[in-house]
C-alpha cells in the first residue's frame, strides 16, 4: 500500500523557476507564512532549484540584475548564504550584462534550496524529491496524485514541470506551402543544441559537417541562440523566420534615436514603456540579429516563402526553434477518462490565472499550469506589448508579476472563484 499524504491545500508538481515563483512572490510580499499554513507539498525529482536553467549553454536574454532583484525583498536569514555566495557576487557584477545561464542556474539552485528549506521546516508542509507520475480529479473536488511511491491528496495542483518541443514539430507546416514533412528525417529541436542534457543525433551532426549547411527555423531568442552556437562551430547558417525580426528597446526614445521602426501603441508595454518587452530580441541574440540585418552579416536570413523551400532541401540538418508545450503528467477526470490539455500554436492553453484548459474547452480551477510551454497571455496584471501574441515566460516574471498573479489565484477562496 502506498503511503497516503492527505489534507494539503496545494500540491506543487515541479519546483523549478516557475513552480517556485508564487512561493518567492509570497515571501517577497510578506505572505509566506499565510501560504505555508495552508499546507503545501512540493514534489520535484531534482529538488527545488533552477530547473532547466543551469543546463542552457547560452547567455541570458535578461540582465543579471533581473535575477537578483527578488533578493532585495527576501528578509529571512535563510537567504543570507545565497546573498553572500561568491557566485551571487559574480552575478551582481554582471547586473547590467547578459550573464551565462549556467551561472544564473546555479544561483537559482541555491535560491530554490533555501525556499525548499523553509517549506520543509513548516509543520503543515513537505518536500518530496520524487516525480509526479499521474493525477486524478476526484468526485469530492480534490486532486489525487501518485508521487514516487506515495499517494498525495490536495485541493489543487500547481503544474510547473517545464516544457518539451511541440507535438509534431518535425512535420510542422510553417506556413501554407512550407512544410517540414518531407524533411522530417533531418529535423531536430533547438533544445538538442542548447541543453547540455541532450545532443543532436550523430547522423545530423555528420550531415551538417558534410554539407556545411544548416537551417534554423524560428525567430525567438532560442532560434538566434541556436544559430549563434552553430555559427561559432563554423557552419553556414540560414535562419528562416515567419514574422519580421523584432528588437527590444528599454524606451521609445531609444528606439527612435536608433531609427528603429515600431508601432507606438501595439509595440509598447503600457506597464513599463518598453518597446517589444516580451517579443523583442535581447542580449547576444539581439546583437547577432542586428549584425545580420545591418551588414547582410554572418547569417543568411530568409522570410518563410519561395527560397526557404530550397534552403530546407539543401540543408544537412534543420533545427526547429518552434516553441514548447507544457510537460504534464497523465491526468484523469473523476470518471477515469483521460484529460487531454488543449494545445494552441503558442503552447498548452491556460487562462489568465493559469487554469488548465482541456481539449473540450473546459478550464480547471483545480489545475493551475504555467511556466515553459504554458505561458500566460499578455494582460494588464503582467504587462507586455499588445502586439505580442505568444505567451509570457521569464524568471523575473515568476518572481514578480506572474508569481503574484498565481499566488492571488491560489489564495482566492473557492466560493469567490
Ligand atoms: C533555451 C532557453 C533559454 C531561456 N533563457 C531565459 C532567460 O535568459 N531569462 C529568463 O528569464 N527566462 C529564460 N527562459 C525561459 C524560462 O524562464 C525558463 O525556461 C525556465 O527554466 C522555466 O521554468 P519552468 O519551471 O517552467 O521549467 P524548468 O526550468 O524546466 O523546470 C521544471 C521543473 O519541473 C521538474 N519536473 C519535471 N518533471 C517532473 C515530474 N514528473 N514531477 C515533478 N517535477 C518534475 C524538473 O525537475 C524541473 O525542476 C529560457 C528558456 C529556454 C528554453
Amino acid at each position: 500500500m502506498p503511503t497516503l499524504r492527505n489534507n494539503y491545500e496545494y500540491l506543487f508538481c515541479g519546483a523549478g523557476p516557475a513552480g517556485l515563483g508564487p512561493i518567492i512572490a509570497a515571501a517577497r510580499l510578506g505572505r509566506l507564512e499565510y501560504l505555508l499554513d495552508k499546507g503545501i507539498i512540493l514534489a520535484d525529482p531534482a529538488g527545488p532549484g533552477g530547473g532547466g536553467m543551469p543546463h542552457y549553454r547560452i547567455s541570458a536574454n535578461s540582465l543579471g540584475g533581473a535575477f537578483l532583484e527578488c533578493l532585495d525583498d527576501l528578509q529571512n536569514p535563510v537567504f543570507t548564504a545565497v546573498r553572500e555566495h561568491p557566485e551571487t557576487r559574480r552575478l551582481r557584477e554582471l547586473s547590467a550584462e547578459h550573464p551565462p545561464l549556467p551561472l544564473v542556474g546555479r544561483f537559482l539552485d541555491r535560491l530554490g534550496a533555501a525556499i525548499g528549506e523553509l517549506v520543509a521546516a513548516h509543520p503543515r508542509c513537505a518536500v518530496l524529491r520524487a516525480p509526479v507520475e499521474r493525477i486524478r480529479l476526484t468526485e469530492d473536488g480534490l486532486v489525487d496524485a501518485q508521487v514516487g511511491g506515495e499517494q498525495v491528496r490536495a485541493r489543487r495542483a500547481v503544474l510547473a514541470l517545464g516544457g518539451r518541443p511541440m507535438d509534431g514539430y518535425r512535420r510542422a507546416e510553417v506556413r501554407p506551402g512550407l512544410s517540414l514533412a518531407a524533411h522530417q528525417h533531418k529535423v531536430c529541436h533547438a533544445e538538442a543544441l542548447i541543453d547540455d542534457r541532450q545532443a543532436p543525433p550523430a547522423e545530423l551532426l555528420a550531415a551538417i559537417r558534410d554539407t556545411g549547411r544548416v537551417v534554423v527555423l524560428g525567430g525567438s531568442h532560442s532560434a538566434w541562440a541556436a544559430a549563434g552556437l552553430l555559427l561559432s562551430d563554423g557552419h553556414q547558417v540560414t535562419l528562416i523566420h515567419r514574422t519580421p525580426v523584432q528588437l527590444y528597446y528599454p524606451s521609445a526614445e531609444q528606439a527612435h534615436a536608433e531609427g528603429y521602426p515600431f508601432d507606438p501603441v501595439a509595440d509598447i508595454c503600457s506597464m513599463s514603456g518598453r518597446v517589444n518587452r516580451y517579443g523583442g530580441l535581447r542580449g547576444a541574440a539581439r546583437d547577432l540579429a542586428i549584425r545580420t540585418l545591418r551588414d547582410g552579416g554572418p547569417i543568411r536570413l530568409l522570410q518563410a516563402g519561395g527560397p526557404a523551400n530550397e534552403a530546407l532541401a539543401e540543408a544537412g540538418a534543420i533545427v526547429a526553434a518552434t516553441g514548447y508545450q507544457a510537460i504534464l503528467p497523465p491526468i484523469e477526470y473523476p470518471d477515469g477518462g483521460e484529460l487531454l490539455p488543449a494545445l494552441s500554436e503558442t503552447g498548452t492553453v491556460v487562462t489568465g490565472t493559469g487554469h488548465l484548459v482541456d481539449s473540450r474547452g473546459t478550464a480547471h480551477p483545480r489545475l493551475i499550469a504555467f511556466g515553459l510551454g504554458a505561458g500566460l497571455a499578455v494582460a494588464p496584471e503582467i504587462g507586455g506589448e499588445p502586439s505580442f501574441t505568444r505567451r509570457a515566460v521569464g524568471i523575473w516574471l515568476y518572481h514578480h508579476d506572474i508569481g503574484r498573479t498565481i499566488l492571488d489565484e491560489l489564495l482566492t477562496p473557492a466560493e469567490v472563484r
